[in-house]
């Protein structure tokens, strides 16, 4: 479904993004891992089109996406939640998730699209009409991911969704992985959460200096404490 190929970026004059190649197959969730400032943000952020200076090749059902506009690429199927969550203070919860839909062709579906997502995370349901800012740092993450989800995007990158959230809410969001990957939801995950992110994934790519330098299993890479502990190390 995504096909990363000698993918490089730059900010200004920095070579951040050398040499990036990662698969991901229809209905997989794969993990992409490394230490800080490895290029792992970069990487999701280039593939939907939101880094100025890219090289490479980024196809996606078979078509180069590098040439288009994020809003194109959007419209595609592609979905990305970046680290800091983005949800909109002063709207209720049900506006926000409305957000989700207002560049998208299910518009018309909003009232069945709404149901639909609520279903798959009930403390947004029991919020619905809450103010989004009184929710907890876990719950918006949780929002954030909804309101990508709720267009039914075809791939959905997720940037370090356990960061910074309370443990019960870290086994709620690795509880979710699981079920979005077991409905099928193809999802490109970055986490700092090694184990935890190893033990949801199906494979995993290691990045270090803006070059993938492993990649297997999630099973093999778990047992791996050497590569673990080289790459992934804060
Ligand atoms: P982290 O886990 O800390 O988020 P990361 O693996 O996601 O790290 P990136 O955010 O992709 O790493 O950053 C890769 C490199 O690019 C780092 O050296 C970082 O300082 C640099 N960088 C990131 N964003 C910018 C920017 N907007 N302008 C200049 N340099 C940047």
């Amino acid at each position: 479904m995504l096909k990363i190929r000698g993918l490089q970026a730059w900010y200004g004059q920095s070579h951040v993004l050398q040499e990036v190649d990662i698969d991901v197959e229809r209905g997989e969730l794969v993990c992409l891992i490394g230490r800080n400032g490895a290029g792992k943000t970069t990487t999701l952020k280039s593939v939907m089109g939101l880094v100025e200076k890219v090289r490479g090749s980024v196809m996606f059902n078979g078509e180069e996406m590098l040439d288009l506009p994020a809003h194109a690429r959007f419209h595609r199927g592609l979905a990305y939640v970046p680290e800091e969550r983005r949800i909109v203070p002063g709207l209720d919860v049900r506006d926000n998730l409305r957000l989700g839909l207002i560049a998208s062709k299910l518009k018309r579906r909003e009232a069945e699209l709404i149901a639909e997502v609520t279903k798959i995370f009930p403390r947004l349901a029991e919020r619905i009409n809450q103010n989004a800012i009184t929710l907890s740092g876990g719950e918006q993450q949780m929002l954030a991911i909804a309101r990508a989800l709720i267009a039914r995007p075809k791939l959905i990158m997720l940037d370090e969704p356990s960061e910074g959230i309370m443990p019960a809410l870290v086994d709620e969001m690795f509880d979710l992985f699981r079920q979005l990957r077991a409905q099928g939801v193809t999802i490109l995950l970055v986490e700092q959460n090694v184990e935890r992110a190893l033990s949801v994934a199906d494979r995993a790519y290691v990045i270090d200096h803006g070059v993938i330098v492993h990649h297997a299993s999630a099973e093999v890479l778990l047992a791996d404490s050497e590569i673990q502990e080289k790459y992934c190390a804060v």
